[in-house]
């Protein structure tokens, strides 16, 4: 979950920057936009420019042009002044209207700026005037605009008039505008209008693009206001012109909205696929997630009632033994049977006895704390952990749980079913207790409730046969510990002697004791069990190992000592590096230490023995299979298993003289332990009458009573 939380963050912030992407994009294409058509302004007004400069100069060669061609008619009239005759005049006009289209009318002006054809052409307006008095006064014509009457509009050419004599005089052409006008609408393009302003008279149009007859006959004049919003201005040379070039009032902002708007859509549709994306990857994240739960829901909880599996209450179970390792810690464990569900199940069916189950589960969730595991191990077996519960406290705990189950009822269409259980409860204060040991008990305790007639809680501690020897061995178990860290285990030794003839160094066997804190010497039968059970045989394995290894060093004694190994220990991992240890500690010949394992143990861990023995054996140490015939024994396994000796059972040897039986046994293993290349061991050899039964047998050793008892040998 805490990734679609991210991946929302980070769609959350793709989404905004490209936001601020597309806002950057339109805002610098609309700056883009801008200097575009400021360059495109430019070039339009170039182009007029050009054009209209162009056109005027070919206009004025052509006058020159045509004054040098019609030489004698215009010296003609600007000699007879007054006097000319409109014919005349008419006749040259005629003459010129053919060359140049937009003609209009032609005139002579003299050196004080007076037409002197006044008599044909009328009297000039007002603006002609001022146009002809600046140019004589000025020498040439730079002022070039538009003159307007009432009724139409032009503009004056003025040209100096190329005839001896008359000095400073005008040949003046009046046209019409209609080129001007139609090369202004050429270059106009979409959103503009192109004008031609009076650089002179601010506010005053000459020409436009877009002006109505009228307006383009009278002229237009435009507030100051209204001149600030040219977008582009331009002067003419020689002329009192600009040209300028005004954009559609909100063609600016249009682009910026129309791009910002553009931007918009385009984030929109981008978010939306972002969005969906993410709808779509959160919608298969949340059904992953709901089946990974479901699935691992499934693995840890009982399919019926959804409380939690045996596999699930065992590693609870684990967990909170090891817990107690480091922090001793009490806790309670309930094993609540169901009375006699069976008849629920045959009386009314499985479904209802399903349901039954169902209903007890959720009720027990609803009465148990939090902290409190609880779990169906099967069928009607239910297995509770409650930590922290004191021993004086788990009684009262599991009869309220009885009085809580007796209170249930299921209602069926036709009838109320009552419940009753029987509670086994066990009350846990060490790590040195296994899950078997707990479910063991805990069964035994069950057991004895439903004997005691039903419906009770068992505390596992009564007198019962089973669970006194089980709080004995417990309290064994307690004081092990405390006697390894105390050091009262002692070693005893027991001779092993040759019985066919000597061997140079004695042989013996070690033997564990344990001595009570009132010095009472306790025989290893009565704790080895207990410590293999509690899982202490391998600290105390490695105890007699060291504490043989340091006697022989202390003493100097040169015997061959065989200790013997439990089947746990010898699966140890690290028991073959820990004996090499000790062996290089105190100075030890491998030679000198032999082991004795059980057949029962070798037969059945074959690999593991094989594997451990082979490795001593390369070191030097000799091995004997203990109690051989009192257990699996299998021929084929022995060869199989690369001992130096075998020892044959004690209960075959004691009466050997008087049970034949055993006497064929003893006989028939020497020949099979012959044949491999092995020597036998009698234990247990009591009396001179054995011992000398054995030597006929060609036995090569024996251990027991009649030739030693086992002596008191290394004590801290
Ligand atoms: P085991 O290996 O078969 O040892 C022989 C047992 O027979 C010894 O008993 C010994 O005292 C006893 N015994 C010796 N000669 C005679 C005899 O002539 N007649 C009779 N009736 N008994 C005789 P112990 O010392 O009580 O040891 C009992 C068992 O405890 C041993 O059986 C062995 O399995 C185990 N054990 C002893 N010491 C150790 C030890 O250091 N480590 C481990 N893992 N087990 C040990
Ligand atoms: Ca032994
Ligand atoms: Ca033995």
């Amino acid at each position: 979950m805490k990734e679609i939380i991210a991946s929302r963050r980070t769609i959350l912030l793709t989404s905004l920057i490209f936001l601020a992407l597309v806002l950057w994009n339109a805002y610098s294409s609309v700056q883009l936009h801008k200097s575009y058509q400021h360059a495109l302004m430019k070039s339009v007004t170039d182009s007029v420019l050009a054009d209209y400069q162009e056109y005027l100069a070919q206009l004025r060669t052509d006058v020159i042009h045509f004054q040098g061609q019609n030489y004698t008619q215009i010296a003609a009239l600007a000699n007879k002044g007054p006097l000319a005759s409109k014919e005349e005049y008419m006749q040259l006009l005629k003459l010129m209207k053919n060359q140049f289209s937009d003609l209009r009318l032609f005139a002579i002006i003299d050196n004080n700026a007076q037409g002197v054809l006044k008599h044909i052409t009328g009297d000039f307006l007002d603006d002609c005037k001022d146009e002809i008095r600046t140019t004589v006064d000025v020498g040439s014509q730079e002022h070039l605009f538009l003159h307007r009457s009432s009724n139409s509009i032009h503009y004056d050419l003025l040209e100096p008039l190329n005839i001896p004599g008359k000095q400073g005089w005008y040949f003046f052409v009046a046209f019409n505008t209609t080129v001007f006008e139609s090369l202004l609408i050429k270059y106009q393009l979409p959103h503009q209008e192109l004008f031609l302003l009076r650089t002179d008279l601010i506010g005053k149009i000459e020409l436009s693009t877009t002006t109505t007859t009228d307006e383009h006959i009278a002229g237009i004049e435009m507030s100051a206001e209204e001149v600030q919003m040219f977008s582009f201005v331009k002067e003419i040379p020689g002329t009192r012109w600009q040209l300028a070039i005004r954009q559609e009032p909100n063609y600016q902002s249009s682009i910026l909205v129309k791009s910002v708007i553009k931007a918009l859509i385009l984030w929109l549709f981008a978010s939306a696929i972002i969005l969906a994306f993410y709808l779509f990857q959160r919608q298969r994240a949340r059904s992953h997630y709901a089946i990974k739960k479901a699935l691992e829901f499934n693995a840890t909880h009982d399919a019926l009632t959804g409380l939690m599996n045996r596999a699930t209450f065992e590693q609870s179970l684990t967990n909170f033994i090891s817990q107690a390792k480091d922090n001793p810690t009490h806790g309670v464990v309930l094993l609540v049977d169901i009375d006699q569900f069976q008849l629920i199940n045959n009386g009314y069916g499985y479904a209802v006895g399903d349901s039954v189950l169902n209903f007890l589960s959720i009720e027990l969730k609803r009465y148990l704390p939090e902290n409190v595991a609880c779990s169906r191990l099967g069928n009607d077996e239910f297995a509770i952990l409650v930590p922290d519960l004191s021993f004086e406290h788990a009684q009262a705990c599991a009869n309220k749980l009885k009085q809580f189950i007796n209170d249930l009822s299921y209602v069926t269409e036709e009838s109320l079913i009552k419940l009753t259980a029987s509670i086994g409860v066990l009350h846990i204060d060490t790590d040195q207790i296994s899950r078997e040991r707990i479910f063991n008990s805990l069964a035994q305790a069950v057991r004895i409730a439903k004997e005691k007639g039903r419906n009770r809680a068992q505390l596992y501690q009564s007198d019962d046969q089973a669970l006194i020897q089980h709080a004995q061995e417990m309290s064994v178990i307690k004081d092990i510990d405390a006697a390894l860290n105390e050091n009262r285990f002692m070693l005893y030794r027991q001779h092993i002697n040759a019985l066919q003839g000597d061997i140079n160094i004695p042989k013996y066997e070690v033997l564990v004791r344990l001595k009570s804190r009132q010095d009472e010497i306790i025989p290893p039968d009565h704790f080895i069990p207990a410590c293999e059970k509690f899982g202490l045989i391998t600290k105390l394995d490695r105890w007699v190992i060291e504490a043989t290894c340091k006697s022989i060093a202390d003493t100097g004694d040169n015997g061959h000592y065989s200790i013997n190994l439990s089947g746990i220990t010898l699966a140890d991992k690290d028991i073959k590096e820990f004996v090499s240890n000790m062996f290089e500690k105190y100075h030890i010949n491998p030679n000198r230490i032999g082991f004795e394992i059980t057949e029962t143990y070798a037969i059945t861990h074959l690999e593991s023995a094989t594997k451990f023995i082979g490795q001593m054996s390369e070191m030097g140490c000799e091995f004997s299979l203990d109690d051989f015939g009192s257990g699996l024994s299998s021929f084929s396994y022995l060869q199989q298993l690369p001992v130096h000796h075998i020892k044959i059972d004690g209960s075959f040897i004691k009466d050997i003289c008087n049970n034949r039986l055993n006497q064929v046994f003893v006989e028939t293993m020497h020949k099979l332990a012959k044949e491999m290349g092995k020597d036998c061991i009698a234990e247990f050899v009591e009396d001179k009458a054995t011992q000398e039964h054995l030597i006929e047998l060609g036995i090569e050793f024996a251990q027991g009573y009649y030739h030693h008892r086992p002596e008191k040998w290394f004590e801290y």
